[in-house]
């Protein structure tokens, strides 16, 4: 955990605003305010693009090159609190580290984040945010994230933020008894963000909303 992580070196944008997003967030249903307090400190206008600095804190998504975007702070929110509902967790695996703004705050939330990314410009690109952050605990890799990091696993939390068709079998190997993963399951045209979660005897599915990600697309670029 890294929870006594300074960022005031970056840059503080008005207060004013991230203070909205957080109330944007509370009207939305996000009240874990561990999750809110680690959101409106964390510089979400180091991970997009210079010109969209200053929409980096309204809760929509955007762009970050190589055809990929950035999640709504809302969706980062809601995953990160579904993942941890039912308490702290070690270690978790991200599949699609983007911008790198999911694993900072993921970060700051639990002991140890592993995050995998498939195109290798962007990776390093988040990998330059997590040192010029300072942020420790994360270790990310290049590769298909589809057949998670096996050697890292088993985790305590999977999350997945580009969307498969059905769930993979390696990533469900990869999870701990006990374990939760949240993912966007289906198309282009419609996603479910579901939560997978493992028991010693079975693994049961519940389906939270509709949600609209990326494909998760296999292979590395
Ligand atoms: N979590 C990110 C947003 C992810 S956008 C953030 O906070 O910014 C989805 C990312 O998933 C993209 O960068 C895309 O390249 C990546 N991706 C898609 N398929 C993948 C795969 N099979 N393995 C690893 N990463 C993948």
């Amino acid at each position: 955990m890294n929870s006594d992580l300074d960022f005031s070196g970056v840059g503080m944008t008005s207060q004013r605003t991230r203070n909205r997003l957080i109330e944007r967030l509370l009207e939305q249903g996000v009240t874990d305010t561990r999750i809110l307090e680690v959101i409106k400190s964390t510089p979400r206008h180091v991970f997009v693009d210079e010109a969209l600095a200053h929409r980096a804190y309204e809760d929509t998504a955007l762009p970050i090159g190589f055809n990929q975007t950035i999640s709504q702070p809302y969706i980062v929110a809601r995953m990160t609190e579904v993942l941890l509902a039912e308490g702290p967790l070690e270690n978790v695996l991200e599949v699609g580290t983007g911008s790198g703004y999911q694993a900072v705050v993921l970060a700051q939330l639990v002991s140890k984040v592993f995050t995998v990314e498939r195109i290798s410009g962007m990776l390093d690109r988040a990998a330059s945010k997590f040192k010029l952050l300072g942020v420790r605990n994360i270790s990310h890799r290049h590769a298909d994230g589809g057949m998670g990091w096996p050697e890292q696993g088993p985790y305590d939390g999977i999350i997945v933020t580009a969307s498969p068709m059905r769930i993979p079998e390696e990533l469900i190997a990869q999870l701990n008894v006990g374990g939760r993963m949240v993912v966007p399951l289906g198309n282009g045209q419609g996603q479910e963000l579901v939560l997978v979660t493992r028991t010693a005897s079975e693994v049961t599915t519940e389906v939270l909303e509709r949600v609209k990600f990326v494909p998760l697309v296999s292979g590395k670029a």
